[in-house]
């Protein structure tokens, strides 16, 4: 059986949709549309071509441990509701399982497991001691009050509670949760855990500061998102001073990447959110555009609040509405995803007009948006690259909390950047090598570490 390595460059297998003989032997579907395949194979693809030894594919190919709950929540007109809700365990072959949980209606299973895969391939690509998880509950957070939230909350984290931990298992935030939610989390897990209490706090990441949290976690996706495109435009000769940038999505990872993107001198053309779109090709102010969003909601009415006309004539500050084609197909250097997933299909590929996409929401292009991306000659950064400044800095969350010592942002900042550009380079490396994709060499980078640690250790017996 192949050992698994870097060293040594081999032909590369048929790139065609869900190839892997692993799906046959495990009697698995093979459905274009499914997320979970989707990612699956992709991480196949890239284990055939680094000979990572077949037992290890099959391990990765599923995950270790994949928990279905359900719970009822008294609401507040005194009826009970009941809600459905997953953690999935992927892999902890590196360290504890890590990964968010999300609180969104159309949280579903496979797509669960697929975000779970994908923390598998991220922490181990950045080189952070986590294995890979992800959580979700079937609620609207917004459809429902203050304390019918907190009631889901400490409900959900008590159903998982027997299989998270500080050195088990560690949740953190993602779409639809947040600081807030990590606090009761963490204050319901510390009631229930027994011994050790305040060891127990570092259950979950992504809590407030006054309890534990991190300096920097809030902008830690967006910066991430900006050391690996400082490490990786200028070689693709696309130089960060000037360079035009549209954001779809401008929540959390957006407004953040978008801010500290121009704070390098590149310029923010356009941004689409739920609300609408707008578009200013002298460079829409990002800061004032974070403000309007956190007053209104989103980026809808920008234009009209800070004096564009829409007549084609932009002001500074200002910008003009368009639509939702007239955003995809404005001309830019990089283009980032950072809303949901599976948004850029066939048909957004084919209207984006740029160099390079840079993928900060996880999994946000289809496997056929993405190969008419390649056909364009269009360069894909994948998300488990992009996107892991969050989890690097959760990381360091933990570490703080484990140790009783606080860190300064400058630290935090410049721990961070080690990290980000050492995976980029990782990723450049594996991609030379084999003479394939960034997504496939970012894969590979995250498969070579844990193929090494499987070898060391052997599997158990
Ligand atoms: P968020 O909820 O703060 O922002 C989401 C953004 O997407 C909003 O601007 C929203 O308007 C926009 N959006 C939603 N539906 C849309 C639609 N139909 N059309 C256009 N825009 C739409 O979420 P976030 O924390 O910024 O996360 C964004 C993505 O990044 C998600 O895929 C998330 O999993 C991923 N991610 C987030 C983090 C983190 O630290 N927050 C870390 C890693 C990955």
């Amino acid at each position: 059986m192949a050992k698994a390595s870097i060293a040594a460059p081999t032909d590369h297998p048929s790139t065609d949709y869900q190839t892997s003989h692993v799906f046959d032997e495990l009697g698995m579907e093979r459905d274009p549309d499914n997320l979970y395949l989707q990612i699956t194979d992709s991480v196949l693809q890239a284990a055939e071509i680094l000979e990572l030894p077949h037992h290890l594919q099959l391990i990765l190919a599923q995950p270790k441990n994949e928990l279905m709950v359900h719970f009822p929540v008294r609401m507040n007109d005194g009826d009970f509701q009941l809600f459905k809700g997953y953690r999935v365990q992927h892999n902890n072959i590196l360290g504890p399982y890590k990964g968010g949980v999300r609180f969104h209606p159309n949280v579903h299973l496979d797509d669960v497991k697929a975000l779970a895969t994908l923390m598998t391939m991220k922490c181990s690509l950045v080189r952070v001691p986590y294995g890979g998880a992800k959580g979700g509950c079937k609620v609207d957070p917004h459809g429902i009050d203050h304390d019918e939230l907190m009631r889901v909350s400490r409900r959900f984290v008590t159903a998982i509670s027997n299989i998270i931990g500080p050195d088990q298992d560690i949740p953190a935030p993602d779409v639809g949760t947040n600081a807030q939610i990590m606090a009761w989390f963490a204050d319901t897990y510390m009631n229930i855990a027994g011994s050790a209490r305040h060891e127990s706090l570092r259950v979950v990441t992504g809590k407030p500061l006054e309890m534990g949290g991190s300096v920097g976690r809030e902008k830690a996706t967006g910066q991430g998102m900006v050391d690996v495109l400082v490490e990786l435009l200028p070689d693709m000769g696309i130089p960060i001073e000037g360079a035009r940038i549209s954001l779809l999505g401008y929540g959390n990872v957006g407004s953040w990447a978008g801010r500290l993107i121009a704070e390098k001198g590149a310029k923010v053309v356009a941004v689409m959110d739920h609300t609408g779109a707008i578009r200013n090709d002298e460079g829409i102010d990002t800061g004032l555009l974070a403000e309007h969003c956190a007053e209104t909601g989103g980026v809808a009415g920008f234009g009209a609040s800070h004096g564009a006309t829409h007549t084609g004539q932009h002001t500074q500050a200002g910008a003009q509405a368009i639509g939702e084609e007239e955003f995809y197909r404005t001309p830019v250097d990089v283009f980032i995803p950072a809303a949901l997933e599976q948004m850029i299909d066939e048909e957004k590929a084919s209207w984006i007009d740029c160099k390079v996409v840079a993928e900060a929401a996880n999994a946000p292009t289809t496997p056929q948006g993405e190969r008419l991306l390649q056909r364009q000659g269009i360069e894909v950064l994948p998300a488990i690259l992009c996107n892991a400044g969050g989890v690097t800095v959760s990381y360091f969350e933990w570490v703080q909390n484990k140790t009783s010592v606080t860190w300064d942002l400058e630290r935090v900042d410049r721990e961070l950047n080690k990290h980000m550009v050492l995976a980029a380079r990782r990723t450049s490396v594996a991609k030379h090598r084999y003479d394939c994709d960034m997504r496939t060499a970012s894969y590979i980078a995250a498969l070579d570490q844990i193929g090494k640690v499987y070898s060391m250790r052997g599997i158990f017996p």
